[in-house]
């Protein structure tokens, strides 16, 4: 296919606005795969997305379509929508000439939508805004196109109108794409040379990268070299993505495709590298950014039995996740584990659901945190070290209140849009969080967007779900990393009779140190089953307790008023009993259930 017949696009959009079903529409318009043949949301293959619902890894598939009796070939990136995978959503874009902006015309432009747009806009692509869901009843595309007027300038006879679930509109689409977008700037006689922008693991075949192609030819056989590190490989397979893999022989410029390569870890896979062949020295195109985790937390095996069993799939999920960072770590609790980084709340979620799902294996995975700047005070030791400043991303190690000059956190700059008869507790739950106004507008008669300076540890855990709640599911949320700021910061000790159990400690606000005692100690309360002995749960910061809860010990054994009776039923009970045991940790003589370390920090 001539390179003037190539187009490469993505769809963006808020997270629910129909991305995966409008993908499903073009691969079935385009034939590429036969409709109603059951398959939901093709291109979402992980089993978390299915029951998500969300895309976590953005995939690719190169589609043929026949426009005025020309066949073009489109080559189709789909990228996650939620904010923690954003990062996914610029290395899709590094790849396209243009997107598709799609935006439900029942629920409007959202944050997601916003972010997504300024991402766009940013790298100079072709902007082909699409309402979806124009079949709903409650469907008002006129205000939408007004939205989208007055946010980002969009010229209401610009916009397209489909339904993804329907069918409806995936032919004018089709050739918007095909008029709209500029071809590639390829070109197929310089050297080879190619983008890769996304890598993944295969069981069988090791690491398979997704490259764009930018210049020239790449066949099996070729040896290539990676501007990144200099090491060479010998291609061993290429597929198109149709979407199915369809193995080919040579990849030329324009096209997009799957290479396997004898790498051994996707390390080596450097998302936004340039790959050339050997024998001939090429610039690097212009990569970008590599994703950086935000979140941490600790995971541990549930028993030491089970770490070999752990680091493997660890190591095996991490080679399909870039993203996420791996170090190892210890704790007197927990034992050998590892303290990995995520790009936030649902993104760990998201990862330790996989754990179980695709690894069966079900560690105890500790508070998140994020990474805390500390200046310590200047002595002969931290001048020699050259400690003076110190990045902690682990309450554990924070270091004592004496050897501290300054706190600093990392702080985000929030993007909130709701309808304004939520105004009041927005902002309510945004100062509550700490947060600062840095803006507000309307976006139309009855809809506001609004932007604050947010610490990140305050929306890490549970604001965005808190602002579902509060707002009906009617308001939406996004962020943007806005650099660290000084702050007021102390650590909080968590103790189980006397005894301090570090993975529960966590770093607060010397403002909220009182009130976060007291939630600390209540929601363990909760938590923690009663037991045999008496447990005493205290917050202290510093040495000197805040708060204290008291859990009753726990005599009466759970057959006693069965007055020695049936048999069989005694035993079925302490079985019960038994399997409830199985998924306590003991931690100071005390059993916490699995998932103490992680709920606690929830509401
Ligand atoms: P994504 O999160 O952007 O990938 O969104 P999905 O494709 O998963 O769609 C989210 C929900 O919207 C699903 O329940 C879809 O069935 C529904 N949906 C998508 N497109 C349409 C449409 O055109 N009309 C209607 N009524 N529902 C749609
Ligand atoms: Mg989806």
């Amino acid at each position: 296919i001539p390179i003037e017949k190539i187009r490469n696009f993505s769809i963006i959009a808020h997270v629910d606005h129909g991305k995966s079903t409008l993908a499903d529409r073009l691969l079935e318009h385009t034939g590429a795969v036969v409709p109603n043949s059951g398959h939901n949301q093709i291109l979402d293959k992980l089993q978390v997305e299915r029951e998500r619902g969300i895309t976590v890894k953005a995939q690719t598939a190169s589609l043929l379509y026949t426009y005025r009796n020309e066949t073009y070939l489109l080559n189709l990136i789909d990228t996650p929508g939620h904010v923690d995978f954003s990062n996914e959503v610029a290395r899709s874009l590094s790849a396209c000439q243009g997107v598709i902006l799609l935006v439900d015309s029942n629920d409007g432009v959202q944050a997601q939508t916003v972010a997504n747009f300024y991402l766009a806009f940013g790298n100079d692509l072709v902007i082909v805004p699409v309402l979806n869901k124009i079949d709903l009843k409650n469907a008002n595309p006129d205000r939408v196109c007004r939205q989208l007027e007055s946010l980002f300038d969009i010229n209401p006879n610009e916009v397209l109108k489909v339904s993804a679930k329907l069918g409806i509109g995936i032919d004018e689409m089709l050739e918007a794409i095909v008029t709209r977008l500029p071809p590639p700037n390829v070109n197929r006689d310089a050297p080879f040379r190619a983008l890769l922008f996304d890598s993944s693991y295969d069981k069988y075949r090791g690491v398979l990268s997704l490259i764009s192609v930018n210049d020239g030819s790449l066949k099996i056989g070729d040896t290539i070299q990676s501007c990144h590190t200099q090491s060479t490989y010998e291609i061993k397979s290429i597929s198109l993505l149709t979407p199915n893999e369809k193995p080919v022989n040579t990849i030329t410029a324009g096209q997009i495709g799957l290479i396997g390569c004898n790498m051994r870890t996707s390390k080596e896979a450097h998302i936004g590298d340039t790959i050339h062949l050997a024998s001939e020295s090429v610039d690097a195109l212009p990569g970008f950014q590599p994703s950086r985790p935000m979140v941490f937390a600790g995971i541990y095996p549930f028993d030491q039995s089970q770490h070999v069993h752990l680091r493997s799939a660890i190591e095996k999920l991490v080679l399909n996740d870039s993203a996420v960072s791996v170090d190892i770590d210890s704790s007197p609790a927990l034992g050998q584990g590892w303290r990995l980084g995520f790009l936030g709340l649902l993104h760990l979620e998201v990862f330790s659901q996989r754990l179980q799902q695709e690894y069966e294996a079900e560690p105890i995975i500790t508070a998140p945190s994020v990474i805390y700047k500390v200046k310590l005070k200047r002595t002969k030791q931290t001048i020699k070290d050259g400690t003076e400043e110190i990045l902690i991303n682990n309450p554990a190690v924070w270091p004592e209140v004496y050897k501290i000059e300054e706190c600093f956190e990392p702080m985000v700059i929030g993007t909130i849009i709701t309808p304004d008869k939520y105004l009041g507790a927005v902002m309510a739950l945004c100062m509550e969080r700490r947060g600062l106004q840095k803006n507000a507008v309307n976006i139309d008669n009855d809809r506001v967007m609004l932007q604050y300076d947010l610490p990140l540890c305050e929306i890490v855990v549970d604001f965005h779900d808190t602002l579902k709640t509060i707002t009906s599911g009617f308001a939406s949320f996004d962020y943007e990393d806005s650099g660290y700021q000084s702050s007021n910061l102390v650590k909080m000790s968590i103790l189980l009779n006397g005894v301090c159990v570090e993975e529960l400690s966590t770093i607060v606000h010397l403002s909220k140190a009182q009130t976060m005692a007291k939630k600390l100690t209540l929601k363990l309360k909760e938590i923690i089953p009663r037991q045999m002995i008496h447990i005493a749960i205290q917050a202290s910061i510093g040495g000197k307790v805040l708060a204290r809860q008291d859990i009753k010990a726990y005599r009466k054994d759970v057959t006693q008023k069965l007055y020695g009776g049936d048999v069989t039923r005694r035993k079925k009970l302490l079985a019960q009993q038994a399997a409830g045991k199985k998924k306590m940790r003991s931690v100071a003589n005390i059993s916490l259930p699995r998932e103490t370390f992680i709920d606690v920090l929830k509401k």
